[in-house]
């Protein structure tokens, strides 16, 4: 076994914030999180700093003496969403003007000046390099006069890892875990390179170390994040190395990990998939597009026969193996024949799921000096092309898995039913299965019986 780091309950006294009152109750913080699963994890990240220093979490912003928006701007729909959360904060700062307002993430890294100059009642504005700042920036504003103008602390800093918190886990059998932080790959559609910074991974230890804590609480299924967890490097070890040690750690019963880059991704990764049971037979990697001059055009240096044939090889190391993807539509001067490949990769590659999106501007990339010049009704109208086909391919590939024997690991209550449990297939269905006298967190055999809607419907098997 690892040393296991540092937990919340043994912190020295010296780590609680001057704002803690004599009977140790500190500020309470309500956090909202917008985006990926990356932001999900800084979250938690976060709230471990914080209950580190005394803070108590509620679930209602009328209740906090903090509120704390962590923001994601992959694409315009999210910023919109994030910047329509900051017009409701202003009420909240009218009914307590001394209540703090913190914005964070992606949108509070790339608009940060915009963000303090338009929307005077925000405390304080921090990138995500920038969390460790968080509890000083919180005493220093509780005790800054009325009027003071807003704190920012928006620097990218490449040696920052969060390494040493163990982020907060919220109960559950799953955990994210980030083994790597930042993109290098400058995709020219991405501002991530610029909200988050260089590439830098973890020390597989640490990684380790978190996850044997995690398995202590009751976890069973890690899932590994980054940005691009291929191009993982530490000490000479890469990320089939990753996975594998992950793999091996007693008590974890599946890891799975997103996200993927073609350019990157290995043999030895998917004969690492392939060759370990607790690996679950499921890759995301992202198409984007299936034409190679917009591919080009959106940095990203693979042709469509070149994903192809990643696919077909990892098919053939990972049996079984479900895939999915991203996919952009009406990327500037994406052509109607163009789309046209993209539809017609998506008939060969048949997906179990695909995450299709619109391409929107996004500020600082190099695609935003392009124009814009495809129709708002051609995107919609390409995009729900694509999510009618694939709709039909994901129905029919659940169809072919009806009659099948498989695994499922527990994970709660059925949302529906009472008497049911809820769990996932090794490749990620949702499956609903009766209770009969197992655990959250045990693997159960079962046969899918019959499919409602996108969830199986499955007996027990002995
Ligand atoms: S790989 Fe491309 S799309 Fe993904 S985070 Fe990096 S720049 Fe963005």
């Amino acid at each position: 076994m690892h040393e296991l780091v540092t937990l919340q309950a043994n912190l020295p006294e010296a780590a609680r914030s001057p704002l803690v009152d004599s009977d140790g109750n500190g500020p309470r913080v309500y956090m909202r999180t917008y985006g990926c699963q990356m932001n999900v994890s800084d979250s938690q990240t976060i709230e471990s700093m914080l209950a580190d220093s005394g803070y108590r979490f509620c679930d209602s912003p009328e209740d906090a003496d903090v509120v704390l928006v962590n923001t994601c701007m992959i694409r315009e729909s999210a910023e919109v969403r994030a910047l329509g959360q900051l017009a409701n904060l202003s009420s909240l700062k009218k009914g307590n003007p001394g209540r703090v307002i913190g914005i964070m993430g992606c949108v509070a890294q790339a608009k940060r000046k915009e963000i303090l100059d338009s929307h005077p009642y925000v405390d304080i504005v921090v990138g995500p390099d920038s969390y460790r700042r968080l509890p000083l920036l919180l005493e220093e504003r509780f005790i800054s006069p009325p009027g003071t103008p807003g704190l920012l602390e928006t620097t990218l800093m490449r040696e920052e890892l969060y390494d040493d918190i163990v982020p907060r886990h919220h109960g559950g059998v799953t955990a994210f875990v980030t083994i790597i932080r930042g993109c290098d790959k400058f995709c020219s559609f991405c501002v991530v390179p610029r909200t988050r910074g260089r590439e830098r991974s973890r020390p597989l230890p640490s990684i380790l170390r978190e996850i044997e804590h995690l398995v202590s609480q009751g976890v069973r299924d890690i899932m590994l994040l980054g940005q691009n967890v291929d191009s993982y490097r530490w000490q000479g070890r890469d990320f089939a190395d990753c996975l594998l040690a992950v793999a091996e750690l007693p008590g974890v019963v599946r890891v799975r990990y997103m996200t993927s880059h073609p350019t990157d991704i290995s043999d030895k990764l998917l004969q690492v998939m392939g060759s370990h049971e607790k690996i679950c037979p499921y890759l995301h990697l992202p198409v984007q597009s299936g034409n190679n001059r917009i591919l080009s055009e959106m940095n990203r240096p693979y042709t469509r026969e070149r994903y192809l044939d990643i696919i077909s090889r990892a098919r053939r190391y990972v049996p079984g193996l479900a895939l999915s993807t991203d996919i952009i539509v009406g990327f500037p001067t994406e052509s109607e024949h163009e789309f046209e490949d993209t539809v017609r990769l998506m008939e060969e590659v048949r997906y179990d799921t695909a995450f299709t999106f619109k391409y929107s501007e996004r500020p600082l990339t190099k695609a935003a000096k392009l124009t814009d010049d495809i129709p708002e009704a051609v995107k919609v109208a390409r995009l729900e092309r694509l999510i009618d086909l694939q709709q039909r391919i994901a129905r029919e590939q659940n169809e072919k898995q009806v009659g099948k024997l498989t695994e499922i690991l527990i994970e709660g209550p059925a949302p529906k039913d009472d008497m049911m449990w809820s769990g996932r297939t090794p490749d990620f269905r949702p499956v609903v299965v009766p209770r009969n006298g197992e655990c959250i967190g045990d693997l159960i055999k079962v046969r899918l019986d019959a499919l409602v809607g996108f969830t199986f419907v499955a007996s027990r098997q002995h």
